[in-house]
């Protein structure tokens, strides 16, 4: 009974001191077997019987050994663990992982845990939610953009990290476009950090006051999607619209070209019949009511152009097909799968002065943008439907 209490108050202590905190895979796409670590500061290792203090900027190396973690903490002294964890006493100390022991780079924080997963080394780092928040907007959004801006992709990452946390098994969320990309915490742009603060435990609900999935992406060419068009899924607030916002920013417009014998190979490997000596090999477009095409239809058959995106390495699946004589060519429109929030339109609208508020109703429909520890009391409050 005792024992339960004092656990109890150490979660409610816990909760009070660090608020949400996300765990993050780090270097999820990388398949390193060592790690060089070091800290602004003192830190401690715990491994499975031992706690070793490291001095600050010593450098300790984690080596995948088998189903044990090495730890080498200099030259002479190595432990065998199941599981290392470590952190530092203080708060604003940095930790940079490296593959190689030269120039450190220092830029995760929090705490971390390290154990071996699919002939790798995994890395979990624990930190709370709104700096996690500030490195994706950093990460996802780049510099030198309108504060309006920022504090629409720190709603959407916040919200994005919250409905996403069970797409991993040891962690929340990875680091990589799995999830939403993570390089380390921001580098200190104050306008990232005011737009974090100013929007902090705002979140984007729909309608029935659920966490939205906040798709977005970097440009619809002028035309968002509706999620049903993309994946099959029916997300009411994420319905296709024309944007005005993003057709003169820099991925508004791309443009490949395939030789017409690769362009034929494709499309063979494909089950589309085309002979060699045929004429007219480019096909035509299927739209959808929304205008964007969908479908890539030739001699009676059709190929759908999210498929073809993914084959051809295109920037989106918005494009039309010109015909020359030795080459096909792909006028395209916009970057990304198209469904939600154009990040260069929203970048754009905040430019003309729109706040964040009118960009994220732009567009995403019928949501509601609410404090996320308010947000049972705001459901709670909806209308009864007679
Ligand atoms: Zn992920
Ligand atoms: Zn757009």
């Amino acid at each position: 009974m005792k024992t339960s209490v004092i656990f109890f108050c150490t979660i409610l202590l816990s909760l009070h001191l660090h608020g949400q905190v996300v765990r993050l895979e780090l270097l999820s796409q990388k398949q390193w077997t060592y790690l060089y670590v070091q800290c602004t500061d003192s830190f401690h290792i715990q491994c499975d019987t031992i706690n070793l203090h490291i001095p600050s900027k010593h450098t300790v190396v984690f080596m995948l050994n088998g189903k044990n973690i090495q730890v080498k903490t200099d030259p002479y002294k190595t432990i065998q663990t199941a599981k290392a964890s470590f952190s530092s006493l203080k708060n604003d100390a940095l930790f940079a992982l490296m593959q190689n022991s030269k120039s450190f780079v220092f830029k995760y924080e929090g705490e971390f845990s390290i154990q071996p997963k699919d002939q790798k080394i995994q890395v979990i780092n624990s930190l709370p939610l709104e700096e996690y928040v500030a490195g994706v907007v950093e990460a996802e959004g780049g510099a030198n953009k309108p504060l309006e801006y920022y504090k629409v992709q720190s709603i959407l990452s916040r919200t994005y990290a919250l409905r996403n946390q069970d797409r991993h098994t040891e962690s929340d969320v990875c680091d990589g476009t799995h999830c939403q990309v993570y390089h380390g915490i921001s580098k200190k742009d104050i306008d990232i950090f005011t737009a974090v603060k100013q929007t902090e435990k705002l979140v984007i609900v729909d309608s029935t006051a659920n966490l939205i999935t906040a798709f977005f992406h970097s440009n619809c060419g002028g035309q968002t999607l509706s999620a049903q068009d993309v994946w099959k899924a029916n997300l009411s607030y994420c319905v296709g619209k024309k944007d005005p916002y993003c057709l003169s920013m820099s991925n508004s417009t791309w443009e490949k070209h395939i030789p017409a014998n690769d362009w034929r190979t494709y499309l063979k490997t494909k089950n589309i019949a085309v002979s060699d000596s045929e004429e007219c090999i480019a096909g035509s477009m299927n739209c959808s009511a929304n205008k964007r095409p969908l479908y890539y239809l030739h001699n009676n058959t059709s190929l759908a152009t999210k498929d073809m995106r993914t084959d051809l390495k295109l920037k989106s699946a918005y494009f039309h097909i010109e015909e020359l004589d030795n080459e096909i060519i792909l006028h395209g429109r916009g970057f990304g799968h198209g469904v939600g929030l154009c990040q260069e339109g929203a970048m754009n609208m905040a430019k003309k002065g729109k706040t964040a508020e009118e960009i994220i109703h732009f567009y995403y429909s019928s949501v509601h943008i609410v404090l996320f520890d308010k947000q049972w009391l705001f459901k709670e409050n909806l209308p009864v439907t007679p």
